[in-house]
């Protein structure tokens, strides 16, 4: 029998739903889909922008290579070639401290050091938290017997293990960096779950580090697709039958009832078997609370706005940065910006010849602030603050800003057990499922796995 599927928004969850969909339907499966996009674009928060011989990224720029799931379905789609590591042998991060960027050392993952020579060698630590890294090996039992059972904030997590000094200066620049969040609220079990496994079986985190396969090490840490990972969207929506997607159309409400799922737009009302919620979970709470308000109480959750600003200049001779994929801001009332990235050094092929790429990363407070303003005051703020740390900026070339508004949810400390919960709700809807960033990972490997594992359960077998 026919089965009938919606799935509500066009971001990578979405669109890497449909893609699985429609390569069952290839294989027999009895599917018809219709993907709602409430936007007049696909791809959500993953957008590319090429401009004069530029490829700026206004949302991802890249994936975490441990995770495979982005790269398979990048390789199912025909983009092996295209598939490119980030320039790990000039890999350098730097953190601003008392106004100066200092180097992180090398060999970190996160804030735990691969290389104790490098650590000791390092300008950014004192002596008193380079003692604490030392010591935090000799406290490995104790570590790991007295690891708490229950969830617990990455700011107690990383006290426990360095200390306050590695906390300011490494962890939360790096998760506000990442989830523009703040590290005192966001739960460890969600958001660093292998430090919280290699705690539990080895206690100090630079042992496990150690332990771990040489292998693993000699990956580059990110990967992208050298032509933007919009190029990840665009082959996606060619997988995926034209008649299926609908652009422009809002899904503004979902009842439930004997007769299967109802979904609405602004042009009708349509019967499915199944809904595949992958639109922000703000969207997706309000939609879903005529129907439950236990479950819509387990998807309130806070989010973090993000703003990006990408300058492509034309002759880096004229703009020097160090070198290295870029720098870290401790969140603080002093600064506005998050995070630089010098594009060009992190990834190949970003800039026509010679030319210099730089993309300043707002987040949390600041970033809401920021929602008002028009394009060219949100310009000439980042333009300010990449100069108060990096020196005048000359005139770019081509200017990118993008605000991506509450885009980024915080998986606060029980954040897993909330999940928890929320699936049991889910599971008393026969046919939903809830895709997208606000659940298991915001990481776009992340949101692949699941859209397509979801997909695979709903497909009718042939
Ligand atoms: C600035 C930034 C940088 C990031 N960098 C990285 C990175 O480098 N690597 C990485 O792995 N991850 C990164 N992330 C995270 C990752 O990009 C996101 O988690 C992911 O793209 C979200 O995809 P999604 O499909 O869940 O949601 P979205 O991309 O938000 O898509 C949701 C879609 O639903 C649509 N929609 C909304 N309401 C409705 C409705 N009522 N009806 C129909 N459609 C609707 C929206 O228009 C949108 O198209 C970054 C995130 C941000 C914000």
């Amino acid at each position: 029998m026919m089965k009938r599927v919606a799935i509500v928004g066009g971001g990578v969850a979405g669109l890497a739903a449909a893609y699985e969909l429609a390569r069952l339907a290839r294989e027999g499966a009895a599917l018809q889909v219709v993907l709602f996009e409430a936007s007049t674009r696909l791809g959500g928060i993953i957008e590319t922008v090429h401009e004069g011989g530029f490829v700026m990224e206004c949302g991802p720029d890249a994936w975490v290579t441990e995770k495979p799931w982005a790269r398979e379905l990048a390789e199912e789609l025909g983009l092996g070639d295209e598939v490119m590591p980030s320039n790990d042998a000039t890999r350098k991060t730097y953190v601003l401290v008392d106004k100066k960027l200092q180097a992180m050392p090398d060999g970190m993952r996160m804030m735990v050091p691969g290389d104790l020579d490098a650590l000791d060698a390092s300008e950014l630590f004192s002596a008193e938290a380079k003692q604490a890294y030392h010591h935090e090996i000799d406290r490995a039992e104790e570590l790991r017997t007295t690891a708490p059972d229950g969830d617990e904030s990455v700011a107690e997590f990383t006290r426990r293990h360095f200390g306050e000094e590695v906390l300011t200066k490494i962890a939360a620049p790096l998760l506000s960096g990442v989830f523009g969040g703040d590290v005192a609220k966001l739960s460890v079990r969600a958001v660093m779950a292998p430090f919280v496994a290699m705690e539990r079986e080895h206690g100090s985190l630079i042992s496990a580090l150690r332990a771990r396969s040489s292998d693993s090490k000699k990956h580059a840490v990110f990967t992208t697709l050298r032509s933007g990972m919009g190029t990840l969207v665009d082959r996606m929506i060619a997988a995926i039958p034209e008649e299926w997607i609908r652009l422009a159309a809002e899904v503004r409400f979902i009842s439930y009832g004997e007769e299967g799922w109802l979904v609405g737009t602004a042009r009708g009302v349509e019967r499915f078997d199944a809904v595949m919620m992958a639109a922000p979970v703000d969207v997706a709470r309000s939609l879903l609370q005529p129907l439950d308000a236990e479950m819509a109480q387990e998807m309130e959750m806070d989010a973090s706005s993000s703003v990006v600003v990408g300058f492509g200049f034309p002759d880096a001779l004229k703009f020097a940065v160090p070198p290295g994929f870029g720098f870290l801001v401790p969140p603080g009332p002093d600064s506005l910006l998050l995070a630089g990235t010098f594009v060009d050094q992190k990834f190949a092929d970003r800039v026509p010849q010679g030319g210099r790429l730089v993309r300043a990363f707002f987040g949390g407070k600041a970033a809401e602030r920021m929602m008002r303003c028009g394009n060219d005051e949100t310009a000439a703020v980042a333009r300010m603050e990449l100069a108060r740390i990096l020196g005048p900026l000359p005139a770019p070339q081509v200017t990118v800003v993008r605000r991506w508004p509450r885009s980024l949810p915080q998986y606060a400390v029980g954040h897993l057990d909330r999940i928890k919960r929320l699936d049991d709700r889910v599971r008393e809807f026969s046919g939903l499922y809830l895709l997208g960033n606000g659940y298991r990972g915001v990481g776009v490997p992340d949101l692949v796995r699941d859209a397509r594992a979801a997909a695979r359960q709903i497909a009718p077998q042939s």
